[in-house]
């Protein structure tokens, strides 16, 4: 069973031969058994059983959301309405939702991240990584993990997101336990390994304590770095070749330099610091000094609870100084880099047939037309959603 996109204006395919989003203008797509088998001039499309007809409308890999924490219940709309009357964000916000989630069914949990996932979906995004880390007992992590493996593409386990209430501030018997009995009950259910590095969660020590533990366990790590301060976090990241350092928001000029001169992707997310009223990172210093920048939500219910990769790349262009080629590219072959997949994120044969009709002509509307609803289909897998 085969089905031709055709009289795709704009074929966005990120094929490093042709640079930058490697783009071909009036161009066709073949899929068959769920992967992408040709692209080219739509004059030169080959038969296929169905047809699709763009409309000369623009067509995009699907989106890579390379960070999102859905595995919750509950949400925290009164700390976002007092943030935004002048109360700072602090990591701490996050003990609430622990709460909630401890007390949530498994059934809530699963309906929770089904629901966030399916709303992802309708805007485009067809790779999703979910983190753990609002159980912080070995229980309740195992079951976050196990509940997001049943439903994401990928799956991180994050039992040092913060260290919870019942420890007091007993931070280095909770880097133990998590480092421990909590990673091995969930190795089995990810295949990435975080910590939140930074002042008032767990520090530079007590980070690479759990990655190395979590390397052993057979996981790859990843890292929340420099959200809220400058610190060790992204050139701990690198020293441990960590595929992503997410946030990048205070860097200094080591830092900077640290993520050009190594395979890992710093990892922006416009969307918190529109969420919490903090400085955007500074992409431009990034692409500019050579480093791989990936865009993701970190769609949460405490720091940006928002799923749209679109609204990202609104920003990143409007107030992070990218282009929106930049961005798009971002969006999707960045995100598969900060998750070493090369399965997604572009649009060349042998790709999966992840793939976004944009209701517009042409990826700038992107940003162009920030908040308006622009998707207009989309096929996972090469099952359209
Ligand atoms: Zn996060």
């Amino acid at each position: 069973m085969s089905t031709a996109i055709v009289n795709i204006g704009e074929l966005v395919t990120n094929d490093p031969a042709l640079g930058g989003l490697g783009i071909v203008d009036d161009a066709a797509l073949v899929i068959e058994d769920g992967s992408v088998a040709w692209t080219g001039p739509s004059s030169k499309a080959p038969a296929a059983d169905t047809a699709f007809d763009a409309a000369g409308r623009a067509v995009l890999p699907g989106f890579v959301d390379s960070h999102a924490h859905l595995v919750f219940a509950g949400e925290r709309a009164e700390e976002f309405a007092a943030r935004m009357s002048g109360r700072k964000y602090a990591a701490g916000g996050i003990r609430t939702t622990v709460e909630r989630t401890r007390a949530a069914s498994d059934d809530d949990l699963r309906a929770n991240v089904r629901r966030l996932i399916d709303e992802m979906a309708r805007q485009g995004t067809t790779t999703v990584e979910c983190k753990s880390g609002y159980g912080l007992t070995v229980d309740q992590e195992e079951r976050a993990v196990r509940i997001a493996a049943e439903l994401a593409d990928e799956v991180t386990y994050l039992g040092a997101h913060i260290v919870p209430a019942e420890y007091g501030n007993d931070t280095a018997a909770y880097t133990h336990l998590a480092s421990t009995d909590m990673l091995a009950a969930c190795a089995p259910h990810a295949r990435w390994v975080d910590v939140f590095c930074e002042r008032g969660a767990f520090d530079a020590d007590q980070a690479r304590e759990v990655l190395r533990a979590g390397v052993e366990a057979g996981l790859s790590p990843r890292l929340h770095a420099n959200q809220l301060t400058q610190g060790p976090a992204v050139r701990l990241a690198v020293e441990l070749d960590a595929a992503s350092a997410d946030h990048c928001t205070f860097l200094s000029d080591a830092d900077v330099d640290a993520l050009a001169s190594s395979e890992t992707v710093a990892t922006l997310l416009p969307g918190v610091e529109f969420s919490t009223r903090q400085p955007y990172p500074d992409a431009r210093r990034l692409l500019d000094a050579g480093a791989t920048v990936a865009l993701a939500t970190d769609c949460n219910p405490g720091s940006c609870y928002s799923s749209s990769m679109a609204f990202c790349i609104a920003v990143a262009v409007r107030d992070m100084h990218m282009t929106p080629a930049e961005a798009v590219w971002s969006a999707t072959a960045g995100g598969a880099q900060a998750l070493r997949r090369t399965d997604v994120g572009h649009l060349t044969p042998g790709a999966r047939a992840d793939i976004h009709v944009l209701d517009a002509p042409s990826h700038i509307h992107l940003a162009y037309r920030p908040g308006v609803p622009q998707t207009a289909a989309v096929w996972k897998a090469g099952r359209q959603v």
